[in-house]
């Protein structure tokens, strides 16, 4: 924290953790950062840098290095020659290891819960309660299933694949880092992986506890770019696995980019998923679910439930009460805990976001959106929900990614199963009812992968997460998670 190149940035939250260090109102944030090879931070090949945003007031934060076809090769290499001794390392060692990130993680949440809200805009509630002690039990899991790989997967001789390109979105940056790093080390796997533009700094910061813990040199690289930078992984000859998650066009791209090779490949990409409520669902359950299925993280969330279906016959008081809720909802700066709506993560996604919900109304669509102001800077956008919306509108098949909720109603299970199942996505689905035979019937019916039943959004390292259809293959969490990362 001494050195000159970084700066200490104040925040305003009535930050209420404990213990509360000293410095509890300052992160460390380096003015710029390097990239991670072999175990320390170096120069990029072309020396250029690009800046990172606060969405929430528009202030560059930092810069980060921008890698080429000649760092990725590089950090391949130090993958590679890792990977000789890592994946001989005996599996309780290698956990150790593990379970040494999952702590130090632990130990430095505060900062990592502030740098993701800053990066990234969402509620530092949910960084804090959410996403940073999600990431370090992802570690803690994943730590335990090291030594076990062959009760895991008796009489099936796991082995590891090799050098992992693990390629990640800007929605739960340091989580998505942890879904993609955990179980390929306790594999026995050795990574090279690339953040998001928008939000590359918890992936940085997690270089440097990395560095921290004492991890063998190589065996994790962390390498920051764009688009470019992550093609570069994909095409590189010495890659065994891609492991990807971001949006549908990019997935297909790196299908047909891999296509011939003997790249193995998980893709976990868009959604559009249905959340059902039934007329004997317990009602104001089920209105905080639809809440938090599409306002969760600004509706950054690929499985969020951007599809409601309510049975006609309680539609009427769901909408009003959903009307009511959506009046309390406090959208504003991410650094404050009352917040429930940050940051729209970019410029670009809040035109995206805009520009739905003009072709929204376009189409006939009946918006809703609450009372509330939006801050003069920054990127923001309303919680908004459509009314009197088909299956034919595009607000209703195509992915949003922001706070936008289209509405339709149902009278029969029948109807509801086709109507959720038709669209070109299969991530995730929710069901509200009071009836566990009417919970069992759909979720073996629904095309998704996950199905939440009376809740939403909830996740552990223990399940198993991933899409049929354009929503990508494989699956993160739990044994499948590990198993996409070993030859069994
Ligand atoms: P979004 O449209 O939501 O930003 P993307 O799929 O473009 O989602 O981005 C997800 C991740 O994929 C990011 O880390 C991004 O830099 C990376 N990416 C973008 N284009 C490519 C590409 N052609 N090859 C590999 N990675 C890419």
């Amino acid at each position: 924290m001494s050195s000159k190149k970084e700066k200490k940035l104040k925040f305003n939250a009535a930050w209420d953790l404990d213990p509360a260090p000293e410095d509890s109102k300052h992160v460390s944030i380096k003015k710029q950062y390097d990239l991670f090879i072999n175990g320390e931070f170096v120069k990029p090949n072309s020396k250029k840098y690009f800046a990172t945003y606060n969405p929430a007031t528009d202030e560059k934060i930092s810069e980060v290095a921008d890698a080429d076809e000649k760092d990725v090769d590089k950090a391949v290499k130090a993958a590679r020659a890792a990977f000789g001794k890592w994946s001989k390392l005996s599996g309780k060692e290698r956990g150790k290891y593990i379970y040494r990130i999952a702590r130090l993680m632990q130990e430095r949440a505060r900062e990592f819960a502030v740098i993701e809200t800053m990066d990234g805009g969402k509620p530092i509630r949910e960084s804090r309660d959410i996403d940073v002690p999600l990431a370090a039990n992802h570690f803690f899991y994943y730590a335990g299933w090291a030594d076990k790989l062959e009760y895991a997967f008796p009489n099936r001789n796991p082995k590891p694949l090799g050098v992992a390109g693990q390629i990640i979105p800007w929605n739960f940056p340091l989580l998505m880092a942890a879904w993609k790093i955990a179980p390929a080390l306790a594999a026995g796997n050795t990574v090279v992986l690339k953040p998001a533009e928008t939000t590359p700094l918890t992936a940085l910061k997690l270089a440097e506890l990395i560095r921290d813990s004492g991890l063998p040199k190589g065996v994790v690289n962390i390498i920051t770019g764009a688009g470019k930078t992550g093609a570069a992984i994909v095409n590189h000859p010495d890659i065994d696995k891609i492991a990807f998650t971001g949006s549908t066009n990019v997935g297909k791209w790196i299908q047909k980019s891999i296509a011939g090779t003997d790249k193995k490949c998980t893709l976990e990409l868009g959604g559009k998923a249905a959340n059902i409520i039934f007329e004997d669902a317990p009602l104001d359950q089920a209105v905080e679910g639809i809440i938090n299925g599409i306002f969760f993280n600004q509706g950054h969330v690929c499985c969020a439930g951007s599809r409601l279906f309510v049975q006609e016959s309680v539609a009427d008081i769901v909408i009003r009460k959903l009307k009511d809720r959506m009046e309390t909802l406090r959208v504003g700066d991410p650094m404050d805990k009352n917040t429930d709506i940050g940051a729209i993560n970019s410029k670009q996604q809040l035109l995206k976001i805009q520009e739905y919900i003009e072709i929204g109304k376009n189409e006939g669509g009946e918006i809703y959106q609450p009372s509330c102001s939006l801050p003069k800077k920054g990127n923001f956008c309303k919680p908004t929900i459509f009314l009197n919306v088909s299956q034919s509108h595009r607000i209703v098949q195509e992915e949003i990614f922001g706070p936008v909720l289209a509405i339709q109603t149902f009278r029969t299970i029948e109807e509801v199963i086709e109507k959720a199942n038709n669209i070109p996505y299969g991530l995730s689905a929710g069901v509200w009812t009071d009836k566990g035979s009417k919970i069992f019937n759909l979720t073996s019916k629904l095309k998704a992968g996950v199905v939440w039943a009376n809740t939403y959004n909830k996740f552990d390292p223990t399940s198993p997460f991933g899409g049929y259809k354009e929503s990508g293959f494989g699956r993160e969490g739990g044994l499948h998670g590990l198993g996409a990362y070993l030859t069994i």
